[in-house]
């Protein structure tokens, strides 16, 4: 079979997962969520007790552990830490730990592995996919919206409140996009869509459209 692979980057409270989740389901593709090994690999820093801010320290303990994803769930050496990972702790810790060259590094290769194994036909998404982890990607999206709306979003399923989730937002996108290893950006020959007044349904067939075509 030939080689499928959507990237699909953008900030938090974009839709990126549910989108990622519905386009694959479409397409009868598998998705990883790379989001998840960076909130991993937070959770084992915080858990191995090191400073978040120690590039050494959480690159050795990143280095000693290990990640696999399967069917939507997380693995840390073997434990399924799906549930834990969402957690504001390990949130925050994971966009510090992205922000280091040898932990996006090691990441990076269980990535890589991953849709190999799944025969280079996958939905993969998070935030340097298209243009770090898969640049020659048959489609790359980069999916965008406002602010406020980014984070009503993540207020809405996180139950904590929009002003909160706004500044952690800011903050997360301001490491995400300053930051020297990988930062956030839209990928050469990404196709940008602004998701702030549309629909996931929307969202999705637009997506599974422009695949197709790549695809065809
Ligand atoms: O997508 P999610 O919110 O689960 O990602 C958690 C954190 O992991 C992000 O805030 C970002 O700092 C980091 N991340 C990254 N590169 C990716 C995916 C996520 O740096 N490819």
């Amino acid at each position: 079979m030939t080689d499928l692979i959507v990237t699909l980057d953008g900030p938090a409270g974009t839709g990126k997962s549910t989108v990622s989740k519905a386009v694959a389901d479409r397409l009868g593709l598998p998705r990883l969520d790379t989001g998840a090994f960076y909130r991993a690999a937070g959770l084992a820093a915080l858990r191995a007790g090191v400073d978040l801010e120690d590039h050494q320290a959480v690159a050795d303990v990143v280095a000693g552990v290990i990640f696999d994803q399967e069917t939507g769930r997380m693995y840390l050496d073997g434990e399924d830490v799906s549930e834990v990972i969402r957690g504001q702790a390990a949130t925050v810790a994971s966009s510090v730990v992205s922000t280091h060259p040898d932990v996006r590094g090691l990441l990076v290769v269980y990535q890589r592995e991953w849709v190999t194994r799944h025969e280079n036909r996958a939905v993969v998404e998070g935030r340097d996919i298209g243009s770090v982890v898969f640049p020659d990607a048959t489609l790359k999206v980069y999916l965008d919206a406002r602010p406020e709306v980014r984070a009503a979003r993540r207020a809405a399923q996180t139950g904590l409140n929009s002003a909160e989730v706004l500044e952690e937002l800011s903050d997360r996108d301001r490491r995400d996009s300053t930051r020297d290893a990988s930062p956030l950006i839209v990928p050469d020959g990404a196709v940008v869509i602004d998701t702030s007044d549309m629909s996931v349904v929307e969202v999705v067939e637009m997506i599974v459209d422009l695949a197709r075509r790549a695809a065809a």
